[in-house]
């Protein structure tokens, strides 16, 4: 069965009952369809499927007060009569009734269709589960945003990468630092630069300063932190502006006619996120001034949504 045949698995219930679930046996068909177990008994049973001489017929179509079946030949001893042996072990306890059969959405507990439930089971099916955890922060930018989601999977352009995709270019070392080849993980946590703009930014949320030895580990850190609601989008959207304004350095001092200062870039992270975030949301009336000092203090003595 493909992802997309799994997404909308179902059951057909009340005709059949084998345990808990009860798939249809008025309108599935015997061989091609799979109505009880994991596959369908054209598939698990090929050798009687080829015996079978009506390879569309229904469930109920072999059901007469007991099994029946039409061979195109006697079936005798050897391995096809071990598989008839299965299949009639496969279903001896099914239970047939009268019932109407009726689908059933069995993705969700509520067995309703629910986006919610189809779009987890879809994700599961598809997206890797081995990748840092990241989640959607409305107080900035979509592209800071998608920017951060592509950081924490590997897939900046930094020099390393564009090496690593065989594009040929001049240098893989860091242009700021200029001792280390410019990864993602040197861009927004190992390189100097980086690591003067995080113990900045943490003495500034007056946070204890982390153990991590990389920007993963940064983040589970502050995912365990106790904070509340209204602190944790903060400390979400000034770690988005601070990894922006890492690249942005980083790219302005490759590109730009004139170096951008290190001097001034924390200045610039508080004041960025001061009106990302207070742009974005008009009911969290905090001056600039307490931004500067520490929005997570000031955060809790204002009505924030
Ligand atoms: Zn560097």
């Amino acid at each position: 069965m493909d992802d997309s045949m799994q997404v909308f698995t179902y059951f057909l219930k009340n005709s059949l009952q084998v345990e808990e679930e009860s798939p249809g046996w008025k309108i599935n068909k015997i061989w091609l369809d799979n109505w009880i177990g994991n596959q369908a008994f054209c598939i698990k049973f090929p050798r009687l499927f080829r015996l079978e001489e009506n390879k569309e017929s229904l469930v109920r179509d072999h059901w007469n007060d007991g099994w029946t079946w039409s061979w195109s030949r006697p079936i005798g001893v050897g391995i096809t009569s071990t598989h008839l042996s299965n299949l009639l072990n496969l279903i001896d306890n099914v239970q047939l009734n009268e019932d109407k059969d009726e689908w059933v959405w069995t993705l969700d507990k509520s067995n309703t269709f629910v986006v919610k439930s189809t779009r987890h089971h879809i994700d599961s099916l598809l997206l890797p589960d081995s990748q840092p955890h990241t989640s959607w922060c409305r107080y900035i930018p979509k592209k800071v945003n998608i920017f951060h989601w592509c950081a924490l999977r590997n897939r900046l352009p930094t020099r390393w990468n564009l090496s690593d995709k065989c594009i040929d270019i001049e240098s893989i070392i860091c242009p700021v630092c200029m001792s280390s080849p410019e990864t993602v993980e040197h861009t927004l946590w190992t390189c100097s630069l980086a690591t003067f703009i995080w113990l900045k930014t943490f003495q500034w949320l007056d946070l204890d300063f982390p153990s991590s030895l990389n920007i993963t580990g940064v983040l589970e850190d502050l995912d365990h932190r106790h904070f509340s609601k209204k602190n944790k989008e903060i400390v979400a959207a000034i770690l988005g502006v601070v990894f922006w304004s890492l690249l942005k350095f980083e790219n302005e001092t490759i590109f730009s006619r004139l170096s951008p200062k290190r001097a001034g870039l924390m200045d610039k992270i508080v004041e960025t996120s001061f009106i990302w975030f207070t742009n974005r949301n008009r009911k969290y009336n905090i001056s600039l001034n307490n931004w500067l000092h520490n929005p997570l203090v000031f955060s809790t003595m204002k009505s924030f949504f």
